[in-house]
């Protein structure tokens, strides 16, 4: 069978998503990379292996932390299958009957596409009433996939601390802790202007309809402040780093009591906006990036959850 991709190299832009697969490699010191970019005169639908493919290419699962559980968590051999997917933060029952409801109404979903992993320690028994086997044992009988993609996608270009920082407009943001060449945790920036600390956070409020929105003791929200660190997720441990960037504000979430006090210590403003509402816009780009490079059938849950209220509730 002919596929529908050409080999081109290397890339003269390196891109979001380019073509179908970016495969880098490396040649007497430097970094080459290819991609493999769709024959428009030829229409297939991607498969969920040339997707998987494509996108490890991108953001290779290699990169993940030792602790981490990134790549496959369910394939219940879809692989050859068109490719339709359901973007999430966190891949739960609730996203998975969301999935199974869009298929029986007609729609080809076959992947459940996370940030999250749903299997972190090794299963040791399938059982009904498990929260996590029961969704292995639903997913498969429903023939969907659930992949996961978690610290490598924290640290690619277009990742969850990417895409905070775009949504923030930060001019030039480098990673804060670099793993290698513009990869790595965290992105720290310049705003294209001052802006008092105020308005900032009426900017963050704006851009990510938190809940909530923490900030550090003594700042005063009349002073001006310029250069901000992001880091999607639970971002306290990165204070130490952060403040060597020069930032003046950090903004992530999961913080502690004592992780304010430790930033205040360290003049570092932070701003605890919450997992969900610092993760989920790079889910919403994804899905994006996933429509452009050609993905027949793709959708952004509407089942995603930050697992936590406020009282009084926040009305939005
Ligand atoms: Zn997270």
């Amino acid at each position: 069978m002919v596929k529908p991709y050409l080999w081109v190299s290397p890339c003269l832009e390196i891109s979001l998503f380019p073509g179908h697969a970016v495969i880098t490699r490396h040649n007497q010191g430097y970094t080459v990379r290819q991609c493999l970019l769709k024959d428009p005169t030829i229409t297939m639908a991607m498969t969920v292996a040339e997707l998987i493919t494509g996108f490890e290419a991108w953001a290779p699962p290699a990169w993940q932390e030792k602790w981490d559980n990134c790549g496959w968590q369910i394939e219940p051999g879809i692989c050859s299958e068109p490719a339709g997917v359901l973007v999430c933060l966190t891949p739960t029952l609730a996203v998975l009957e969301e999935a199974i409801a869009l298929k029986q109404q007609g729609n080809p979903v076959n992947v459940i596409f996370a940030h999250h992993p749903l299997i972190f320690s090794p299963l040791k028994s399938v059982q009904m009433g498990d929260p996590v086997a029961e969704m292995v044992l639903v997913a498969i009988r429903n023939g969907i996939g659930v992949y996961s993609a978690h610290t490598n996608f924290d640290q690619v270009a277009n990742g969850t601390a990417d895409v905070l920082g775009q949504k923030l407009h930060l001019q030039d943001s480098t990673p804060v802790v670099p793993t290698q060449p513009e990869v790595g945790y965290g992105r720290v920036g310049n705003l294209s202007e001052p802006l008092l600390l105020g308005d900032l956070l009426i900017q963050i409020q704006t851009a990510l309809s938190p809940p909530a929105l923490l900030y550090s003791p003594e700042a005063s929200l009349q002073q001006p402040v310029q250069r901000v660190a992001v880091l999607g997720g639970s971002g306290a441990s990165y204070i130490e780093d952060v403040a060597k960037t020069g930032a003046q504000v950090y903004l992530t979430s999961d913080c502690k009591f004592h992780q304010f006090q430790a930033a205040r210590d360290r003049g570092l403003i932070l701003v605890d906006a919450g997992h969900y509402a610092t993760e989920r816009p790079a889910c919403e780009k994804l899905a994006t990036i996933f429509q452009t490079q050609g993905v027949d059938w793709v959708r952004l849950s509407d089942r995603d959850e930050d697992f936590r209220q406020f009282f009084p509730a926040v009305v939005s």
